[in-house]
């Protein structure tokens, strides 16, 4: 894909779904099908007559294809994909972003080939699903990968695409808080541009969920989770990795310009099963079920199922909760510029209550997290999105 440059407006960004994986892991709930590559072909028809709607050439800032796992295409599937994606979207210098190609991969995945497809698409960064260096972790979480092989993608990527980020899970059952210190450890002696870490919830739907009722399977206790979360931001931290936002640690320049689109509001096109897009103040979203997904395109139906046009304060609260999970938080006053809303009159009285739990600060004429909001953030957020 090309990059062009000179556009001085902030753009777009771009998300691109394949819901195909191998197997589907026992605590995930994403849109995808498993045991399912007949359906491929389809997929990819469905995918370019979707992208078709969109229009040729649209200029863009950031493009992320995620999944399901996008590597679990062919080559030349692969190849495909690749050619409709860059047909509709043009990815473009602009303002605020470098522009950013990101792929998710499944370690197991990677080869020469695929890494050849990807980078002669135009493809700048890797998302590696790595979750885990431990192999009793990684069996509990049904992956079907191994520390080395996590070790042998990331040399085989950057033989073409130098910027690496590793995606780790913590707080899996029965992990202690030491085999998490020899995760990060290990993740570290790998070297990534970035990481992101997520603490493992068991949701509704999943097999764990089912294991759970049966008690069969065990969640860490919250001081646990909390312990590993703190050990991940020290060691991250002190080995050179910037903080940025709750989950997302980057060493210097490799924060993620996709992600950093969401978080600051912007718009992005979304394409494939599930796929949530953002665009002229509205939200919608794509149906989630792939077949139906697959059926309805090649039908000429359009595969939006939900609409929401969003009011002026229904953008400024979400600004409010994106912006916060960034650690640099908030600019009180450019927020009052962009949204017309002060952060006061949307966000008291939770606001004045979490200040007092110490939760947040007013600092330097911003608004952030403090250590103990960035524990139990998500706890923060219900209170915001709603008068
Ligand atoms: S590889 Fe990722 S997307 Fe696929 S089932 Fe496992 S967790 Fe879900």
């Amino acid at each position: 894909m090309e990059i062009s440059s000179g556009n001085e407006r902030q753009l777009p960004a771009a998300y691109v779904h394949v819901p195909f994986c191998r197997h589907r892991c026992g605590y995930c709930n994403f849109t995808l099908v498993s045991g399912r590559d007949d359906l491929i072909d389809q997929y990819l028809k469905a995918i370019e007559l979707e992208l078709a709607t969109i229009g040729e050439t649209v200029p863009i800032s950031t493009l992320y294809i995620g999944g399901g796992t996008p590597t679990h295409l062919s080559g030349q599937q692969l190849q495909r994909l690749l050619s409709s994606i860059g047909r509709t979207f043009s990815l473009c210098n602009d303002l605020t972003t470098a522009p950013e190609f990101s792929v998710e991969a499944n370690p197991a995945d990677i080869d020469e080939e695929k890494i050849n497809v990807l980078y002669d698409a135009g493809v700048n960064r890797i998302s590696l699903g790595a979750q885990s260096f431990n192999a009793a972790k990684l069996k509990r979480l049904e992956r079907d990968h191994t520390a080395d092989i996590i070790r042998s993608a990331v040399s085989i990527a950057r033989i073409r695409i130098k910027n690496v980020s590793l995606d780790l899970i913590f707080a899996a059952p029965e992990e202690s808080v030491d085999d998490w210190k020899r995760d990060l450890e290990q993740a570290i002696a790998v070297d990534p541009n970035h990481i992101s870490t997520y603490g493992l919830t068991i949701e509704r739907g999943t097999t764990f969920w089912n294991r759970q009722l049966h008690n069969d399977l065990h969640p860490l206790d919250e001081e646990t989770q909390r312990t590993m979360y703190e050990l991940a931001v020290d060691k991250l931290t002190s080995a050179g990795f910037e903080h940025y936002e709750v989950s997302n640690f980057a060493k210097p320049n490799f924060r993620s310009a996709h992600n950093e689109n969401y978080w600051l509001g912007g718009e992005y096109y979304a394409v494939g099963p599930g796929a949530a897009r953002y665009l002229n103040r509205e939200r919608s979203m794509n149906h989630q079920s792939t077949t139906t997904y697959i059926k309805g395109v090649l039908a000429g139906q359009s595969p939006i199922v939900d609409r929401e046009k969003l009011s002026d304060e229904d953008i400024a609260r979400e600004r409010l909760v994106f912006g916060l999970r960034r650690i640099e938080g908030i600019d009180v006053a450019g927020f009052h510029r962009e949204t017309g809303f002060t952060i006061d009159e949307l966000a008291q009285p939770a606001l004045g209550d979490f200040i007092a739990a110490d939760l947040l600060r007013y600092q330097n004429d911003r608004l952030t997290l403090t250590r103990e909001g960035l524990i139990v953030s998500d706890s923060i957020w219900p209170r915001f999105l709603v008068p």
